[in-house]
């Protein structure tokens, strides 16, 4: 793989905004695709305002900001990822959605590794809908992407170990610690995390204590930086459900099942910090 790879990100939400700050921080050049204009103005803007913070902890200087900045286009058409050699797909947590996406992309790009930022999706059955399946990859990205050291590169079924190299390499280079895993539902970090950010829930719909409650005993208890219900409201709790959704049907057991209450809230649109409301208010 080059030293500067031609990255298009597609999905410039919570994830894709942080995907595009890292790797054009590193001199890669950056095409950041939504469908949503006002999205990536958005993301634009968030990418702005952390590379300041970065500046103000003395961890950049005002060059490389300008010159990050500089690496990252945007664009609402697909068409603008057809030159990339590492496409990254950050869309929501739906398999259709994103099926469809790597059927457009594979028809659309040459030779480039598509690597999925899926929390749960099945990397292989994402392959499926291409022909280039050596070359599918997961590349999970944790939240917030500038600050989290871990990518967990989720190896398909048919994933070659000549792209399995070159993205363990690729993530090294952005200065992040790769882990390897295998394909499953939920991959390691998901199927550990979310029955747990799913039992706090239960807990907090079955009034064993109010919501502060919760997230203290796991701060001061466990030593967690963050409560199991902030770091939902950080993650989004429509991306909670779909990952929980995923290993529920895909796993078959009953010990994956969503909380209502968790359901209630993204059917009322509090889907935490993204939406200003959650478990806390935000507003
Ligand atoms: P998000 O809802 O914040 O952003 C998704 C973006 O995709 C939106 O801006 C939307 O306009 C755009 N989009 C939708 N359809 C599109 C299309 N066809 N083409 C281009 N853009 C399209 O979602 P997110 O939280 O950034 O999650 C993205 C992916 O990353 C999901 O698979 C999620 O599971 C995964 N992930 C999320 C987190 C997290 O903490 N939120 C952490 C790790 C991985």
């Amino acid at each position: 793989m080059a030293e500067r790879e031609r990255v298009a990100v597609v999905g410039a939400g919570t994830m894709g905004n942080g995907i595009a700050h890292v790797f054009a921080q590193h001199g890669h050049e950056v095409v950041l695709v939504d469908v949503s204009q006002e999205r990536l103005e958005d993301a634009r803007s968030t990418i702005a305002a952390n590379l300041d913070r970065q500046v103000r902890k003395g961890a950049l200087d005002a060059r490389a900001r300008d010159a990050t900045l500089a690496r990252i286009a945007t664009a609402t058409e697909l068409e603008a990822a057809a030159t990339a050699t590492v496409v990254l797909e950050a869309v929501p947590e739906d398999y259709r959605l994103k099926a469809d996406l790597f059927e457009d992309l594979d028809a659309l790009t040459m030779e480039a590794v598509l690597a999925s930022n899926t929390s749960s999706i099945s990397i292989t059955a994402l392959a499926r809908n291409t022909a280039r399946p050596e070359r599918v990859i997961g590349m999970h990205f944790m939240n917030p992407v500038p600050v989290m050291k871990l990518v967990e590169v989720i190896r398909g079924l048919q994933t070659s170990e000549e792209t399995t190299t070159k993205v363990l390499d690729l993530a090294r280079r952005l200065d992040k610690t790769p882990v390897q895993v295998n394909d499953s539902p939920g991959f390691v970090s998901n199927r550990v995390l979310m029955p747990m950010i799913n039992e706090a829930i239960f807990c907090l719909m079955e009034g064993v204590a109010d919501a502060q409650a919760i997230d203290t005993v796991m701060k001061l208890g466990m030593n967690h930086p963050l409560g199991p219900l902030a770091l939902a409201d950080l993650i989004g709790l429509d991306t909670c459900l779909a990952i929980l959704e995923v290993l529920h049907r895909d796993l078959g057991e009953d010990r994956y099942r969503p909380c209502p209450l968790l359901r209630k809230y993204v059917a009322a649109g509090w889907l935490g910090r993204k939406a200003g409301r959650g478990f806390f208010n935000y507003s």
